[in-house]
């Protein structure tokens, strides 16, 4: 095709390159548009030579808190230096972890520390492995598709528009990054939740785990969103932080094919093409109002950390190829809605958040079974005679969303239904389906740092980075964060 592109004799070209891959659906005729370099007259440049990582040198050590996508890159940079990493995660190896998770499915039962969100490889390891960003100006995504790759991931993520990996291959590009760091001296230390930091005159020390004290020249805070305990902590040893604008709603729930039909129209059932994915944002009761995370032909999980509990989020293996398409369905929330925590100072953000999670988990008896609605009913304002089959395995409690979520959230999101329902017909329609909440759309909590040197500014040593200090939104994102916080430890040990 490139030669006849080109009108030339295909013997001329020496390799044809893919660059980028994007599916375009926009047009009757759907078509992959593939942007490729011809290489005419001249061999293709050598591959970029793979990252490669150093021996630890003894002396130095970073403590780096959490295993998450933002602690792993983290690691990775520092050993690039030859400098030893020292991570401590609450949860377990994925192995271990996997068994917690099954637990959650068939028991309800949820170790709060080891779950969908913490263990080996964070919340990255069991998400649905979506690895597109928009964090491109912060750093290089292709720089950490690359490592990725280096690690086992399929190559097709450095070409396509939307790289996706899917839940059930991560774990093994998890494992390696792990082999990777042990094989280069860095120590990782499962079970070891940090509950305790050593401050001495503004500076940080180190760190308690388990009763064990860990001295390290920096710390890197990579704890992810959803460590509340460790936000507590800080706020109790007067380290300052802030609460962040976030969002809060439900996981939606249609038959993929009915996503497909609105996507591909009459090729809706063309094999060929991939389970369709949608995006949709609006204004509704002056908020932001859009979808989150869309898992085309995925499944619904009870992502909660502690019992008590429900917090809903999605994942797809990488086929894709379950019955249904979910996604978070959210609105923007800020300081007028946790005004009623404000005594709490920056952990209001997070209280109401708890709030959410915690009354849903009532509504629907306390176990991880969740409340759910039709969103034709959720619009209309009236309780569901019945509920559909859902992709979501602990199961689901009919309950009337319109009356237990917060009412603010309620107006935003009827008004959000209807205008997405105007721009794709059916999202509101009778198989559509809501369950709440979606609430750990991203961190309630900033902990501040400086933009130069990325330290925190009142504890000297403390370098917050990630999702759950509010610097990232993503895996690819919190990779970036935590390779460019590595950088800026280095930077701060003179390396
Ligand atoms: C089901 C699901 C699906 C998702 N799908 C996608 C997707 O498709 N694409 C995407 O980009 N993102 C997705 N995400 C979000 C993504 O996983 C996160 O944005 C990303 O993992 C954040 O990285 P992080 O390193 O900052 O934090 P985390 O991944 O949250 O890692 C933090 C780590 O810190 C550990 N920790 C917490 N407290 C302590 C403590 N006190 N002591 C020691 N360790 C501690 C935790 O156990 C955890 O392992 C999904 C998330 C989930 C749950």
């Amino acid at each position: 095709m490139a030669a006849d592109h080109l009108m030339m004799d295909a013997a001329e070209i020496r390799a044809v390159l893919p660059r980028k891959r994007s599916l375009d659906a926009r047009q009757r005729h759907i078509f992959w548009r593939v942007n490729v370099d011809v290489f005419v007259g001249e061999d293709p440049p050598a591959a970029l030579p793979p990252v490669a990582w150093k021996e630890a040198r003894p002396g130095r050590a970073v403590v780096i808190i959490g295993m998450g996508p933002a602690g792993l890159f983290a690691a990775l940079r520092l050993l690039e230096e030859g400098v030893k990493p020292v991570i401590l995660e609450r949860g377990k190896d994925h192995r271990a972890r996997r068994r917690d998770i099954k637990a959650i499915f068939q028991e309800h039962r949820v170790d709060p520390d080891s779950n969908f969100g913490f263990g080996e490889g964070g919340a990255g390891t069991f998400s649905d492995g979506k690895l597109y960003t928009r964090a491109g100006k912060r750093g290089d995504p292709a720089r950490i598709l690359r490592i990725l790759v280096q690690h086992g991931a399929d190559a097709d993520i450095l070409v396509d528009a939307h790289p996706h990996v899917g839940s059930d291959r991560l774990w093994r590009t998890v494992q390696s990054m792990r082999e990777t760091i042990l094989a280069r001296g860095g120590e990782i230390h499962f079970g070891a939740r940090v509950d305790g930091f050593e401050i001495e005159a503004g500076r940080l020390l180190g760190v308690r785990a388990g009763g064990k004290e860990h001295r390290g020249d920096a710390v890197l805070l990579a704890a992810g969103h959803s460590a509340r305990d460790l936000f507590e902590e800080l706020h109790r040893r007067g380290i300052p932080l802030e609460a962040k604008p976030f969002a809060l709603g439900v996981r939606i729930e249609h038959p993929q094919a009915l996503i497909n039909r609105f996507q591909y129209r009459d090729e809706a059932k063309n094999p060929a093409l991939p389970a369709a994915a949608y995006h949709a944002a609006c204004q509704a009761e002056g908020r932001g109002v859009y979808s989150f995370c869309m898992c085309p032909g995925g499944l619904m999980v009870p992502a909660a950390t502690a019992m008590g509990e429900i917090v809903i989020n999605g994942m797809s293996m990488a086929k894709r190829n379950s019955y249904w398409a979910n996604a978070g369905f959210v609105a923007s929330v800020d300081a007028n809605d946790w005004a009623p925590w404000a005594a709490e100072g920056p952990l209001a953000g997070m209280r109401l958040q708890a709030e959410v999670e915690k009354n849903m988990a009532a509504a629907a008896g306390g176990t991880q079974r969740a409340p759910a609605q039709r969103a034709q009913d959720f619009l209309k304002g009236r309780p569901s005679p019945t509920l559909p089959k859902t992709s979501y395995i602990p199961g689901h409690v009919n309950a009337p969303l319109h009356e237990i979520l917060p009412g603010w959230l309620v107006k935003a999101l009827q008004e959000g239904l209807r205008q997405f329902e105007k721009k794709m017909s059916g999202f509101a329609g009778t198989d559509a389906v809501m369950v709440a909440p979606e609430s750990r759309t991203s961190s309630p909590v900033r902990i501040p740092r400086d933009p130069q040197t990325l330290m925190h500014p009142q504890c000297a040593g403390l370098f917050p980075c990630g999702e759950g200090a509010g610097f990232a939104g993503g895996i690819v994102s919190a990779a970036i964060d935590g390779e460019k916080s590595a950088e800026g430890i280095l930077r701060y040990l003179g390396v």
